[in-house]
């Protein structure tokens, strides 16, 4: 393992503090590293792997579509493509459908769709975006200037080309700052990396309203809340209100690299052909994967199943953050959750005890400890993951 780690070192540019750790397969809701010790997975790699690791049907699924085509370019149509854009179409709601290689990229489709709405109105005077603070939508130059915190935007995104940050669940702040260059609002429904924090269901609400009445376009960035994790298909779904825009990723590939954004009626028409593009996005091995997923989501009623665990997890951390005085508050809602700690008793140790002990889990915001399994965790592995957590805390 060390070879792998001093070579990984010294080869891929280090943009992160990685665990000590080569992971190597993975069955069910447990990986494995190369010395097989054996880890569960409380994480699905960042809020993607949902459907479980090994999964046959998905493997088999894939290895099909490689032996069909992988890719084509957009400049044809292809058929898993159009079944993948069709079901997002049947489940959202919304009315077309485009697909990307990545979360960072649904987000900057949906930041064009908005300023270009804006601009078919009055050319160029509106371009700003109002995003919130704590909020994450990615990396690229776009993403990250929507993106509410400095610690990712330091060095990269200077005051100008910065969105106007409002606080989150605060329609008054957002209120106060919305002028005639506003174009469109982003926020996350469940914000993720910035720590667990769930929408105010009446916040959400005068958002959309506020939207309306300024006929600015509203994003919604379910890159992580969203495909079931949140016990809907969509959170929004869960407060009754649409976005103009909706961005996907993380799980709706499950660990092939895809995303998507989606846009309502007001919204479609505004990009035409030539204004936006990908080489690989949509293609059909991408695609394949989509569709596989869908079709697990129907068949295992994976949603029924995440609102049972959901809860069951809830209760369980709810017992944790009443036995230890050091665990402040407990956020979210079906599987994702986080606990938010004190300043005394740092995440980042806990992390790594527990990965010692063989439970991946990972961290969010601001000492807050998130957890995001793999959807078709079972109880059985609740259990588990609560008592190794017990012996990292002690
Ligand atoms: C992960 C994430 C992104 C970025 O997705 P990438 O695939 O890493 O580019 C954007 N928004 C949210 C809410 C995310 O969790």
């Amino acid at each position: 393992m060390n070879q792998y780690i001093n070579d990984g070192e010294k080869y891929i540019l280090k943009t992160y503090n990685r665990f000590p750790v080569v992971l190597d397969h993975g069955e069910g809701v447990y990986l494995y590293d190369v010395n097989n010790k054996k880890y569960l997975d409380f994480a699905a790699g960042i809020a993607v792997f949902a459907l479980g690791y090994a999964n046959k049907d998905y493997n088999d699924a894939l290895k099909a579509q490689i032996d069909k085509l992988i890719h084509t370019s957009n400049l044809y149509y292809n058929a898993p493509a159009i079944e993948a854009a069709k079901k997002i179409v049947e489940v959202t709601g919304m009315e077309k459908v485009f697909f990307t290689n990545s979360g960072t990229e649904a987000i900057e489709g949906a930041l064009k769709v908005a300023r270009k709405y804006a601009y078919l109105k009055d050319a160029t005077k509106d371009y700003e975006f109002i995003a919130m603070r704590h909020s994450f939508h990615g990396r690229s130059q776009g993403a990250l200037s929507v993106t509410g915190n400095e610690k990712y935007q330091e060095g990269f995104v200077p005051k100008e080309f910065s969105a106007v940050f409002a606080d989150f669940n605060d329609i008054e702040d957002i209120k106060s700052k919305i002028t005639d260059k506003t174009c469109g609002v982003i926020c996350e429904v469940v914000q993720g990396e910035g720590g667990i924090f769930p929408a105010d269901p009446a916040f959400l609400k005068e958002l959309r309203e506020v939207c309306d009445e300024h006929d600015i376009l509203l994003i919604f960035d379910e890159i992580q809340c969203g495909m079931g994790r949140c016990g809907a298909m969509f959170a929004h779904e869960l407060y009754g209100v649409k976005p103009d825009v909706l961005t996907m990723a993380k799980a709706l590939g499950c660990g092939v690299p895809v995303g998507a954004f989606a846009v309502n009626q007001k919204a479609d028409g505004v990009l035409v052909p030539g204004d936006h593009g990908t080489t690989y996005g949509g293609n059909p091995f991408a695609c394949a994967a989509i569709n596989e997923v869908f079709r697990q989501f129907e068949e295992k009623n994976l949603l029924a199943h995440v609102n049972e665990i959901g809860d069951y997890l809830y209760e369980k951390l709810e017992a944790l953050t009443d036995k230890y005085d050091f665990i402040e508050a407990h956020r979210g809602v079906g599987l994702m959750q986080g606990l938010q700690f004190v300043t005394e008793k740092p995440v980042g140790e806990i992390v790594n005890k527990a990965l010692e002990k063989g439970l991946i889990i990972i961290s969010a915001g601001n000492n807050v400890l998130r957890f995001v399994p793999p959807l078709v965790i079972e109880k059985e592995h609740v259990d588990e993951m609560i008592s190794i957590l017990e012996e990292a805390f002690a």
